[in-house]
């Protein structure tokens, strides 16, 4: 980019004058990246929409913030499938995920090179375009390859093909052609009968090790978000609505956890220790919770849900997801004329943010998770 040359800027600088991601596979990087933002968009639809529970069904879905959190989730859960298939092409012969043979540019000198029995430059294999998705799928269902451990992962991205595909026409739907959205019902059939089982097989084989920190881990319980979603919506089974959002608020809350996998390997990446604050050389202490909160928005969660709660006569307890005690279980009450009386609205964790409603049916207990709202 030409510094302090404003009349000779050309907005194509920005093509060039970027940088590549640290990881070494940076695509594979992205990938998971895409399945982070595609699994965190769409646990967020409990939290997010029931404000908008209307008398009316279709008041949850038809309004901007399920426009946003169904783009995210349809358009990155697709992203992950793509780059993931092109991994595997591109793992065999950088060749197999690239458009060769247009008449002039990188593509043609490829097709030089492979033709001539020559090695092709890093220059030209990073120019080279990538191919479209179809074509991708296409050539990954006919390559042959020899690899015990590639050749799994190489299935069970095909065992979803159908489910692989139709998410793309949902992309192109919405991305390309305007505005087309499934019902809240339909995503989530859509996303847990469909999609997550596909997401599974390929954690499976083990092939992605890294993957392990871009799914949602709860430090408390062993609940595997994930499969008890599917096992919600396995055939047959009446939907228990209030299950399924309590297991999406513990999959975005899990995200959010500064105790997560993902905050782990975050954390090595820096290699070093969060900087904390110190006040006449001691830790800070604040006894105002909005001080807390602005402070460590997530670290020192037990601090500020002590503090709201000794303000607002609520109490505190273990958080069923990250398992500190943070969780303040809100009391509210309520003048009618028949007298006064105490319930619990809402209860939230400070640190982790898990954040439930009493909309949540907790009678049973659902993995042990106390019943707060009784
Ligand atoms: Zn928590």
């Amino acid at each position: 980019m030409k510094k302090n040359q404003s009349e000779n800027y050309d907005c194509k600088d920005f093509l060039t004058s970027g940088f590549k991601a640290a990881a070494n596979k940076s695509d594979v990087t992205l990938a998971f990246v895409s399945l982070r933002i595609a699994l965190s968009a769409y646990f967020s639809t409990y939290k997010q929409l029931r404000d908008y529970k209307g008398r009316n069904p279709n008041d949850i879905c038809n309004n901007l913030k399920y426009y946003e959190l169904y783009t995210e989730t349809i358009i990155h859960f697709q992203h992950f499938f793509e780059l993931l298939i092109k991994d595997v092409l591109r793992s065999e012969n950088e060749l197999f995920a690239a458009k060769i043979g247009k008449a002039h540019g990188s593509s043609f000198e490829a097709l030089v090179s492979v033709t001539k029995g020559l090695s092709i430059s890093q220059t030209v294999l990073d120019n080279l375009f990538s191919i479209e998705f179809d074509e991708a799928l296409k050539r990954l269902k006919h390559i042959i390859i020899v690899d015990t451990q590639k050749r799994k992962i190489q299935h069970a991205i095909l065992s979803g093909k159908n489910e692989i595909e139709t998410l793309t026409s949902l992309r192109n739907k919405t991305w390309h052609r305007g505005a087309y959205f499934l019902s809240l019902a339909q995503l989530d059939s859509f996303i847990c009968k469909s999609i997550l089982p596909v997401i599974i097989r390929i954690q499976k084989t083990n092939y992605y090790k890294n993957m392990i920190h871009y799914i949602p881990n709860t430090q408390k319980s062993d609940i595997n978000v994930i499969l008890e979603l599917i096992s919600c919506h396995k055939n047959g089974k009446h939907l228990n609505t209030s299950k399924i959002s309590l297991l999406k608020e513990i999959g975005r809350s899990t995200y959010a956890s500064p105790f997560s996998n993902y905050y782990k390997a975050i954390k090595k990446e820096k290699k070093s220790k969060p900087k904390v604050l110190l006040i006449q050389g001691k830790p800070a202490r604040f006894s105002k919770a909005s001080a807390w909160l602005r402070l460590f928005p997530d670290r020192d969660g037990e601090y500020s849900a002590k503090a709201i709660a000794g303000e607002k006569q609520s109490h505190v307890t273990e958080c069923p997801v990250c398992g500190q005690k943070s969780l303040l279980v809100l009391l509210e009450w309520s003048d009618y004329e028949e007298g006064n009386y105490s319930y619990v609205p809402e209860v939230e964790c400070k640190t982790c943010t898990f954040n439930i409603h009493s909309d949540i049916n907790l009678s049973r207990k659902p993995y042990k998770i106390p019943n707060y709202f009784k």
